[in-house]
């Protein structure tokens, strides 16, 4: 049997034909960038994220980007982050200038510690960029309130988390800003790099549409340095589209997560501490990723791969100790939690097509493995 880790093919097939005639109908109109079907993609994220404005671009490393543009980060400027995520997400502050500064995870939830964020804010900290992981959201209520008693903006790294929920707040919503990303192994994929910012704050939304396009309003007129960061209208009529599966999607991602945490349990390797399930802490996790913790995880990596079974580290090197960043005078040993996630974080298949026979088969390898 072959279980790939994602399966576009399959998700394809089963929306194509909804998808094709869109894609024709931009074909025939040769209209690409922007225009209307951006707007009805912008206008149903922003309901689906429970939020008055959303702005379209070109990715969700853009849209990181022009968020912190948007507060006017820079040169002299800290921004509190996790050091265990995706790259874009550190990148993006180093880009505008400004200086990252790691909270460490906390070890159930893999997300930013609120507990440990206060100790590091100092008078040049001017946002805190807690990370959606894995699409369970950070402990939010009290970032907010660290933020509000110093001044400072949240911007929500959502790019794993479109739909996701806690307290009944959805990610994006809670914080100044929130953006996501489509790419295509996103819960929400276009057919190509594409992302949104969303937010509550109409002034802000005026800030970000104004840096889309290159700081310019009117048209050639420009009062801020912005870039090309525009979403193009293919991938908004298909992310459009795909939007009205997302929920049954994500049930099937969700009840797939179930189904290992079931068939796992039977093994009786949870119980001997030799496999540890992912913890749902938020009342909606939308399983982006589906991650187990075990000791030998390079060794069981290269025997499910042997055995035909898709699966992935995310993230293999804690952004603290990337040799890019050796500059920030941080080594091993200063994130313990996120140093002990790299080494034994495991994500399985959970795609929604992924079937019974492929998830006990996923199963059965581990079991053998450890036996
Ligand atoms: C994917 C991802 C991004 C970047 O999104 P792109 O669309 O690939 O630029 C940023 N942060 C996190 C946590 C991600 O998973």
């Amino acid at each position: 049997m072959n279980v790939p880790l994602l399966d576009l093919k399959a998700q394809y097939q089963s929306i194509k034909t909804e998808i094709d005639p869109v894609v024709a109908e931009i074909m025939e109109s040769q209209y690409f960038i922007l225009g209307p079907k951006v707007k009805e993609c912008e206008e149903a994220v922003a309901a689906y994220s429970n939020c008055s404005h959303a702005i379209g671009v070109s990715s969700g490393t853009d849209a990181l980007l022009i968020a912190l543009m948007a507060e006017g980060i820079g040169a002299g400027d800290e921004v509190i982050t996790t050091p265990y995520t995706f790259f874009a997400t550190v990148g993006s502050i180093v880009r505008t200038g400004a200086t990252p500064v790691f909270v460490d995870i906390d070890p159930v939830s893999f997300n930013i510690d609120p507990l440990a964020i206060e100790e590091k804010v100092t008078d040049m900290t001017k946002a805190i960029i807690p990370v959606h992981l894995y699409g369970q959201m950070a402990d939010m209520d009290p970032i907010i309130e660290i933020a509000r008693k110093n001044g400072i903006a949240v911007i929500e790294d959502g790019a794993q988390a479109i739909g996701a929920e806690r307290n009944g707040q959805r990610a994006g919503s809670v914080g100044d800003y929130g953006c996501f990303s489509f790419f295509p192994s996103k819960n929400l994929g276009a057919f190509g790099d594409g992302g949104m910012v969303v937010t509550n704050d109409p002034e802000r939304a005026e800030r970000l549409e104004i840096l889309r396009a290159h700081g310019s309003r009117p048209k050639y007129y420009h009062t801020v340095i912005g870039g090309n960061f525009r979403l193009d209208a293919l991938q908004a009529a298909v992310v459009t589209v795909k939007l009205s599966h997302l929920d049954s999607w994500t049930a099937g991602r969700q009840s797939n997560a179930q189904r290992y945490d079931r068939l796992l349990g039977e093994t009786g390797l949870v119980e001997k501490g030799l496999v540890s399930l992912p913890t749902v802490i938020a009342n909606r996790h939308i399983f982006n990723q589906y991650v187990i913790r075990v000791d030998r995880r390079d060794e069981l990596r290269d025997y499910l791969k042997e055995n035909s079974i898709g699966c992935e580290i995310y993230y293999p090197v804690p952004l603290h100790i990337q040799e890019c960043f050796s500059y920030l005078g941080l080594s091993k040993g200063d994130m313990p939690e996120s140093e002990k996630a790299a080494d034994t974080t495991l994500a399985l298949p959970v795609y929604p097509e992924l079937s019974d026979e492929q998830a006990k088969y996923v199963v059965d390898t581990i079991a053998s493995f450890m036996s």
